[in-house]
């Protein structure tokens, strides 16, 4: 027992996390066959496995392992004061189709690595330190922000359970079921977490943009994490007609409609950034019925969907004003109708001042290099957050972004992020020899 290592100064488990990365990679690469990239599919087999993988590790640990109705994992160093409330750390375990290895994963290996350091040195906290692996996370495979973050407080709405996979058609509840949840405690509103017994969270994730990379810094401590604002199945409706004998006073086209809404948005856009606004705007899907449409017609119907990102609600609600002002100039002009269908989203979050000045601490005293930044993607610390839970989030520099196979981190980077997360957690949870 190495009692004379200051709390905060004991290493963590680079060893355990490095070999948790390849066994990772090597269960969700086979899945996919011969397609590139990482697969770990939301309540599906890519999912399972790193949830077991993760399980497995922690009872070899020594730590104790809960789930809850959402199969959430929870793997927990137990503290002297057992009803203190817990310091909290983790990430998601789902990846996007043909995504990367760390998105989501460097999160609770970062935990384990951290606790297995820990029980390797004799140490232990005063109250109970949980690495949490989140469920669906990625709205990739059913389409609704922090499923499994919502369901740990009881926040998940019931309807959601009905939801479907995009890529199987079969719902949340079945996906569930399948993989050994409970769709009827989820349902029941059942809350394993409560904000009060929880002392802070801490996620570690991967930076997904390039600011870390192109300063030549290793981390960056997060400032607030955007919000968005969606309506992800948008359709104009118009009128299919001959693309030479429709004179341009008779057409109800919806493409050179939905064109105007797009264009218009574009400098609604640049002029809120002039007045000092951070936010982005995407039509990402855009598209017109490949059953119909043609070269020589004007197009009767084109669908789409937009995104919108702010770590401002007033911004997110000022961009779909102007979304709306535009729809309705385009239907007036062109004699075509929107339909929006449903809206969705997810609500901006301010990381925790003190938490915030932790981590930037820990990074210097480590003399890593660094810079605080805002995250403009969604994460599970947001929910956190947005339930008065102290939060704070820690990127790793990476290359090439993210949800992509070409994600990027260095292990040494991945190491350095690690180290001041412990430090950070260590203080927080009072670490001490045990005796
Ligand atoms: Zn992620």
């Amino acid at each position: 027992m190495r009692t004379n290592t200051p709390a905060a100064a004991i290493e963590p488990d680079l060893q355990l996390a490095r070999a948790l990365f390849e066994q990772l990679r090597r269960d969700s690469d086979e899945l996919h066959g011969v397609a590139h990239g990482i697969t770990r599919d939301t309540y599906g087999a890519g999912e399972q496995r790193a949830h077991q993988l993760m399980a497995q590790t922690a009872h070899r640990l020594g730590l104790e392992v809960t789930t809850d109705a959402a199969l959430n994992l929870y793997l927990t160093l137990p503290g002297r004061k057992r009803e203190a409330p817990a310091v909290m750390t983790g990430s998601h375990l789902d990846s996007v189709p043909r995504g990367g290895n760390y998105d989501g994963a460097a999160g609770v290996v970062a935990g384990l690595a951290v606790l297995a350091g820990w029980i390797a040195a004799g140490a232990q906290p005063q109250c109970d330190v949980t690495v949490m692996g989140v469920r669906a996370e990625e709205s990739a495979w059913f389409p609704v922000s922090y499923i499994g973050s919502k369901s740990a407080f009881g926040l998940l709405p019931a309807e959601a359970l009905e939801i479907l996979r995009l890529d199987t058609r079969r719902s949340l509840r079945e996906h569930l079921a399948e993989c050994g949840g409970r769709p009827a405690g989820i349902a029941a509103g059942e809350a394993h977490l409560a904000p009060a017994r929880i002392a802070c969270f801490l996620e570690l994730h991967i930076e997904q943009g390039p600011v870390l990379v192109e300063a030549g810094e290793q981390v960056g401590v997060v400032t607030g994490i955007c919000g968005s604002l969606r309506y992800r199945h948008a359709r104009v409706l118009g009128d299919y007609a001959h693309s030479g004998a429709t004179p341009r006073s008779h057409r109800r086209d919806a493409v050179a409609a939905l064109a105007e809404v797009i264009a218009r948005l574009q400098q609604d856009w640049a002029a809120m950034e002039r007045a000092g606004q951070e936010l982005t705007l995407t039509f990402g899907q855009v598209y017109t019925d490949a059953q119909q449409a043609d070269i020589s017609k004007v197009a009767g119907l084109a669908s789409f969907g937009v995104d919108i990102r702010s770590r401002s609600t007033a911004s997110l609600q000022e961009m779909e004003r102007h979304l709306l002002a535009a729809v309705a100039a385009a239907e007036e002009k062109h004699g075509v109708r929107f339909e929006l269908g449903e809206r969705t989203g997810s609500q901006p979050a301010q990381m925790d001042a003190v938490l915030q000045d932790e981590l930037q601490a820990a990074a210097q005293d480590m003399r890593l290099t660094h810079r605080r930044l805002p995250s403009g993607a969604g994460h599970d610390a947001a929910l956190f957050a947005n339930q008065g839970i102290p939060t704070a989030m820690l990127f790793v520099r990476n290359g090439n972004g993210s949800h992509n196979p070409d994600e990027a981190m260095e292990l040494d980077d991945f190491a350095a992020g690690v180290r001041a997360l412990a430090q950070v957690m260590a203080g927080r949870a009072r670490l001490a020899p045990r005796h």
